[in-house]
């Protein structure tokens, strides 16, 4: 082995770190490996020379490898998530001095993050927390990257992050994002767009597959189409393959052959509970998450099925009796899809702002929405019209009121509320398209029958209430005047 010390090292060698490790060798980085399960470091130092000899020495015991590295020294940590995260803290930092940083690669909640950076200053070592996105091609090939906590410890590796992101036009997919565990805030937000994005293509899938009738190769080339135009993304286009999968085990196609129950390890639910937390409004990443739960209970929805037709409801789609016409069909749902894409992200971007607002982290908005535009699961095109959006007015209220989004949300109104419309009168559920068309719908009104319930609250607990016309606060002895 060469005695030359590594610049940067890695520790925890699943699929993320394995490919992290080797997407940094093969910038030119010196990298450092290592794993509790040594075989895992046998088995990266294999790739490494397999991939084209690429500068990766691996370790077996905590301590040769953070004496590998170079100092100021810096250390990914690449382990699943909550203790495992702090029993790889405890082993390395053992032999770790002042000055040097761990970085947590994880989809780690960020007040552990937060505790983390706390414990470590104590020692004198620097912390950063970041999100990383991509999966597995992502961290071999460019991920987007969000890393959050100390801006000297982001210096350190600065020139390593910005090779290693996945690079766009308009530069490489990562910044600084904020201090605390703002990083991982922000991973957490970017999974729960993902959640909303996902469950919008379900619906948009279930819509065209059961009241429009598409085969699954209309599918694949709807989605193929779709992908040339605002919706280019990469789920758009994952989409438009899935859809041309022969079944190994039989006739037609394999999406058809999946059980119906979605997996999670919850950030969405972390997104979910930060929004109600700090009172934004987030009903369509809400909707995807209760969509999630729904799925899993397959064998009640079996019984349910058949409770519900043997007490006489028919088959949801005859049933609606209406005629449909497939093109425009195909044309109002791509429509649909889009706008209530805008206002789910509008809802993430808002509950960031929120959490932004309260711990001081200075988010930037536009830069962001930047870093998304490639590596990342939600990687879209469209992304870089919201990262103009928050150029224009770094505090805009919602994505829904930039005068650009404004008119793509007018414009697309009519076919939005043809597919909802359609879908409820045939009884297939979109659930996410109807909580971003309510959550539109609500916000766009100046009055909403929101005087009624201050009125009912007045009157049950004598909570007060205002008026429109005059300041102050009144109460009304309600049932006396009756
Ligand atoms: P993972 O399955 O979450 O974790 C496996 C790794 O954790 C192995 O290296 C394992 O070591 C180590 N580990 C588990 N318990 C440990 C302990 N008590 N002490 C020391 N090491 C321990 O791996 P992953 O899928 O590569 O994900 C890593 C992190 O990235 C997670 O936070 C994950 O949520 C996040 N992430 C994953 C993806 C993805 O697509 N997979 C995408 C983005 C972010 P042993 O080999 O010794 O068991």
């Amino acid at each position: 082995a060469s005695t030359a010390l590594s610049r940067i090292g890695l520790a925890g060698l699943a699929v993320m770190g394995q490919n992290l490790a080797l997407n940094i060798a093969d910038k030119g980085f010196p990298i450092s490996v290592y794993n509790r399960t040594t075989s895992k470091v046998d088995e990266t130092l294999d790739r490494a020379r397999r991939e084209g000899d690429l500068p990766l020495t691996g370790h077996h015991t905590p301590r040769d490898f953070v004496l590998s590295i170079k100092p100021p020294r810096s250390v990914i940590i690449l382990v699943k998530a909550g203790s495992p995260v702090d029993q790889t803290i405890a082993a390395l930092s053992e032999h770790m001095s002042p000055g040097d940083c761990i970085i947590d690669g994880g989809n780690e909640w960020y007040e552990n993050t937060e505790r983390r950076i706390h414990d470590a200053s104590q020692k004198g070592l620097l912390y950063l927390g970041m999100g990383v996105s991509g999966g597995e091609e992502g961290a071999r090939f460019g991920p987007s990257l969000m890393p959050g906590g100390s801006h000297e410890a982001y210096n350190n590796i600065k020139d390593i992050l910005q090779k290693v992101a996945a690079q766009v036009e308009d530069g490489p997919c990562v910044t600084y994002i904020g201090e605390g565990g703002s990083g991982n805030f922000v991973k957490m937000v970017h999974n729960g767009i993902e959640y909303g994005d996902m469950q919008l293509i379900s619906e948009a899938y279930d819509v065209l597959k059961h009241v429009g009738g598409l085969s699954n190769s209309e599918l694949a080339g709807i989605f193929a189409e779709w992908n040339g135009g605002e919706l280019e993304s990469f789920l758009i286009e994952i989409t438009a393959d899935i859809f041309k999968v022969k079944d190994d085990h039989g006739e037609g196609e394999l999406v058809d052959k999946i059980l119906d129950k979605t997996g999670m390890k919850g950030t969405g639910k972390w997104t979910v509970q930060q929004a109600a937390e700090l009172s934004v409004a987030a009903p369509t990443i809400a909707a995807s998450l209760d969509c999630r739960y729904l799925s899993g209970l397959k064998e009640e929805r079996e019984k349910a099925s058949e409770i519900l037709r043997e007490a006489g409801l028919k088959d949801e789609v005859q049933n609606a009796g209406v005629h449909v016409d497939k093109k425009r069909l195909i044309d109002d749902v791509r429509q649909a899809l889009y706008a209530s894409k805008i206002c789910s992200y509008a809802q993430g971007m808002n509950l960031l702002r929120s959490k932004s607002d309260q711990k001081g982290w200075n988010l930037n908005f536009g830069e962001l929405a930047r870093i998304w535009k490639g590596g990342c699961i939600i990687r879209a095109v469209f992304l870089d019209r919201i990262k103009q959006a928050y150029q224009r007015n770094p505090n805009l209220a919602s994505l829904v009121v930039d005068p650009e989004f404004a008119r793509e949300m007018v414009q697309r109104q009519a076919a939005w509320r043809r597919v909802v419309g359609l879908a409820i009168s045939a009884g297939i559920s979109t659930p996410g398209m109807c909580a971003s068309l309510s959550y539109f719908d609500t916000y766009r009104r100046a009055r909403l029958p929101a005087n009624l319930v201050q009125a009912q609250r007045d009157l049950f607990g004598a909570h007060t209430y205002e008026r429109i016309d005059r300041p102050g606060s009144y109460h009304t002895e309600w049932t006396k005047i009756a």
